[in-house]
């Protein structure tokens, strides 16, 4: 897969169910993660990412972004 990751994406609020919109958050260069967040406007936190299936999973889930740990 060789798309480039959009910028911004919009999403569902899992609250209010309003549309809400995530914005790509910067990367190290590592590629693994595409993390994507955003606040909709009931201040729920949207998280959201593509790539590597685990650090999808943590960044999801945590917030966090994990690096390679095993270079
Ligand atoms: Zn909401």
């Amino acid at each position: 897969m060789a798309n480039k990751p959009a910028r911004f994406l919009n999403f569902k609020c899992a609250k209010c169910s309003k549309s809400v919109q995530v914005r790509l958050q910067k990367v190290s260069a590592c590629t693994h993660l595409q993390p994507y967040q955003g606040i909709c406007d009931c201040g729920e936190l949207r998280r959201h990412a593509t790539g590597d299936k685990t650090a999808v999973e943590a960044f999801v889930a945590t917030g966090e972004i994990h690096h390679h740990h095993h270079h």
